[in-house]
């Protein structure tokens, strides 16, 4: 599972980086094309949910996305990792 902030939802209300309990969203720098402040992820891979989520069969936590009053926050299933070989050339 991934993390994602939808751009065009946030409206820059922070209420994601005051509720998160491993300070996963940090206020953001810049502007967006709208206008807005979002917020960035600091290592989101360390989300509750992101992690567990599989392994315990439901929502974990999920503060977030519950706060979040435009619906902006979501998680998204990642691609399965691939491994492929790697030619090494001396
Ligand atoms: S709570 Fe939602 S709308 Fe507010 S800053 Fe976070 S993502 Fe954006
Ligand atoms: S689900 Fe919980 S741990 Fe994961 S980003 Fe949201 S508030 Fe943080």
């Amino acid at each position: 599972m991934r993390l994602v902030i939808d751009q065009d939802r946030c409206k820059g209300c922070n209420l994601c980086t005051l509720v998160c309990p491993y300070r996963i969203f940090l206020p953001g720098k810049t502007l967006n094309r709208k206008g807005v402040v979002v917020p960035e992820l600091d290592r989101p891979e360390r989300c509750t949910n992101c992690r567990l989520q599989k392994l315990y069969g439901r929502t974990l936590c999920g503060l977030c996305v519950m706060i979040c009053p435009d619906q902006a926050i979501r998680w998204e299933e990642e691609e399965p990792h691939e491994p492929h070989k790697v030619a090494i050339e001396y």
